[in-house]
């Protein structure tokens, strides 16, 4: 690969274009009772803020688009800039010090959907949404789960029939986050009812927007409103709009899944992860008077450990992925690796505050873990549930026999 421009040059252009349209970010110094004690997952925000944030995410990523920041990496053809991903570490670490809208409500469309369109989709669908998904002027969502097919996805029932150039799809889908903000969904239908239930699978891109979809909202424990069940009657898709081969939907999954575990485990998937801060959780345990007692030593200092041994094996995940390899079975390690992490971060606050997590007391730095600790759950659901993830490291990474079907 030919590159036109220096590491150096592209850092002057970078910084020039972040300078000129984004204020410097607050430098973060943690100090117990200031600033904000938020510690959550999953934030709490009503549908309208929800939509506000996903338009202010779509405007900074037009902004970046058009000065050459929107998507480094990619071809030429599609609206990439065909470089190498050391330009967009570089860009990525020197972004991280302007303040910049969160761009979490298009994670899912750059993270899992645009590589999967790169990989299976028609000239058709590259040309439309590629450029269109990186430059903000849309966002994704992933139409997989539904009331009766979650790890078990091959199960699901959305049916996908033939008519001439079109595809009649008819079905229900469910906890399908940022639906209601999406403009384009990723959809996987059964296409086949008549073969092994892997075979009879066909992925296809949906427009939202169309006749016969459906969104509703689902509210979590959490409070906020992030995901939704999609109902689709009778929703015509065109053949062009197909992901892979008729009946090749499962491969056209798997890269998808592949990619969530990789956005999820490895970062950038826009999981706050301030919880797993030490500096925040060893001045909770001194707050607490706890900092001598040898139990709440013993597991900050278990938790230590398993979060460096956990950064070691997302920088083997990132180098593959960094040498444009397609992500392996590592990267269920990665993802269960984060979750066993948070988990352990809920025991030791669970050890340390006590009835604090349950009762507001207004005080700052302790109910405020509560949000978090009711959020894990959910991260060990999405993107394939810690049993599954360790199903597929039995089999794929350890080589055990495959679980009876
Ligand atoms: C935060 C979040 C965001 C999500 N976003 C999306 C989205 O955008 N789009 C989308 O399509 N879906 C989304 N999902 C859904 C998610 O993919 C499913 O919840 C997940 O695949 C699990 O499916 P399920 O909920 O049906 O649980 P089930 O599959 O019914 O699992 C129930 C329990 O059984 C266990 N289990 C199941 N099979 C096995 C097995 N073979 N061996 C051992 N244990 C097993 C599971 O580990 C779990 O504990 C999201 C979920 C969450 C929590």
């Amino acid at each position: 690969m030919v590159v036109e421009i220096t590491e150096e040059q592209f850092k002057e252009e970078a910084l020039a274009f972040l300078q000129a349209n984004a204020k410097p970010a607050a430098k973060v110094h943690y100090e117990w009772g200031r600033g904000s004690d938020r510690v959550a997952l999953f934030a709490d925000k009503s549908r309208e803020e929800e939509l506000a944030e996903a338009e202010e995410a779509k405007a900074w990523a037009r902004l970046a688009f058009d000065a050459g920041f929107g998507w480094i990496t990619g071809p030429k053809q599609y609206g990439g800039r065909e470089l190498p991903p050391s330009y967009q570490r570089l860009y990525d670490s020197l972004a991280a010090d302007f303040d910049i809208p969160s761009q979490a409500p298009r994670g899912i469309g750059l993270g899992m959907v645009a590589p999967t369109i790169l990989a299976h989709g028609t000239e058709v669908a590259k040309t439309r949404y590629l450029r269109a998904l990186y430059r903000g002027d849309i966002i994704a969502c992933q139409l997989f789960s539904e009331p009766s097919a979650g790890s078990d996805l091959a199960s699901l029932q959305t049916k996908a029939v033939r008519d001439g150039d079109e595809w009649v799809v008819t079905g229900q889908k469910v906890w399908t986050s940022g639906a209601h903000y999406s403009d384009i969904g990723e959809i996987i239908c059964r296409s086949d009812p008549d073969v092994e239930k892997h075979r009879g699978l066909t992925g296809f891109i949906v427009d939202m927007h169309a006749p016969g979809v459906e969104v509703r909202p689902l509210r979590q424990m959490t409070g906020g409103a992030s995901f939704n069940e999609v109902f689709f009657d009778e929703v015509r898709i065109p053949d062009d709009h197909r992901l892979g081969e008729v009946n090749g939907g499962w491969t056209v999954a798997l890269t998808t899944l592949m990619n969530e575990r990789a956005a999820i485990g490895v970062g950038g998937a826009g999981v706050q992860v301030a919880a797993l801060e030490m500096v925040r959780l060893m001045e909770l345990a001194r707050h607490m008077g706890k900092d001598d007692d040898p139990m709440v030593r013993q597991r900050l200092a278990d938790l230590y450990i398993s979060t460096k041994i956990a950064d070691i094996t997302n920088l083997r995940a990132l180098a593959k992925l960094n040498a444009g390899q397609l992500p392996g079975p590592e990267l269920s390690i990665s993802k269960l690796a984060l979750t066993n992490n948070l988990q352990k971060v809920v025991e030791f606050v669970s050890l340390v505050l006590g009835s604090r997590l349950v009762a507001d007391t207004g005080e700052w730095g302790t109910y405020a873990w509560s949000e978090f600790v009711l959020g894990v759950p959910g991260l060990r659901v999405a993107g394939g549930t810690d049993e599954v993830l360790k199903n597929v490291i039995g089999e794929r990474v350890l080589g055990l026999p495959k679980e009876p079907s």
